[in-house]
């Protein structure tokens, strides 16, 4: 086991402080950049820069990142919600860390996904067959991962397969998840 403890607070975001959701910052009672680069490894789709030992990722809409003596969450609904995330980061953190001889180290890895290049590769047509008023929001749900893309069933269709293939591959890059009916 790497991290034994943490402390947090929640916080409001400071730049909207009557947002619905609150954030929260963990200080480590223990230094883990060291299993960083192993956590790089192991989390699909993140961003992680050795030189400036910061990861940050994101999973069901909320904003994570880990610093050596720090871990941030954003989105959050309430303080119970922010124990439970930690106390999931936490485990991943000691299970990466005991489990790492046979990981391969990641020292750099991703860049952020943008929702306008995902935006440009849909179809265009804001048929809202995807649930959503139009691709602008699918793609912005996509990017943060609330939606898989075979949610957009029209992009699956013949007449939008060269936009399909290179949004699959630019997703699959990033290490995002793309079901394997859909290549
Ligand atoms: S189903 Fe696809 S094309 Fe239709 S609105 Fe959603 S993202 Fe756009």
């Amino acid at each position: 086991m790497l991290l034994k403890n943490y402390s947090f607070e929640t916080v409001l975001p400071e730049c909207n402080p009557m947002a619905e959701t609150i954030n929260t910052v963990a200080l480590l009672s223990e230094d883990i950049g060291e299993v960083l680069p192993y956590l790089a490894s192991v989390i699909r789709a993140c961003t992680y820069d050795d030189n400036i030992k910061t990861l940050t990722f994101r999973r069901q809409g909320k904003g994570i990142a880990l610093y050596p003596r720090k871990i941030t969450v954003t989105r959050l609904r309430d303080r119970e919600e922010a124990k439970g995330v930690l106390d999931e980061l936490k485990a991943l953190i000691n299970n990466t860390y005991d489990n790492r001889q046979n990981i391969q180290p990641c020292y750099k890895k991703g860049g952020e996904l943008r929702y306008l290049d995902v935006f440009k590769l849909l179809p265009g047509t804001n048929c809202r067959e995807c649930g959503e008023m139009t691709c602008l929001a699918f793609a912005t749900k996509v990017v943060q991962q609330e939606v898989q893309i075979s949610r957009c069933s029209p992009l699956f269709s013949s007449r939008f397969e060269e936009k399909r293939k290179k949004l699959l591959e630019m997703l699959r890059a990033v290490g995002y998840e793309v079901p394997i009916e859909s290549t």
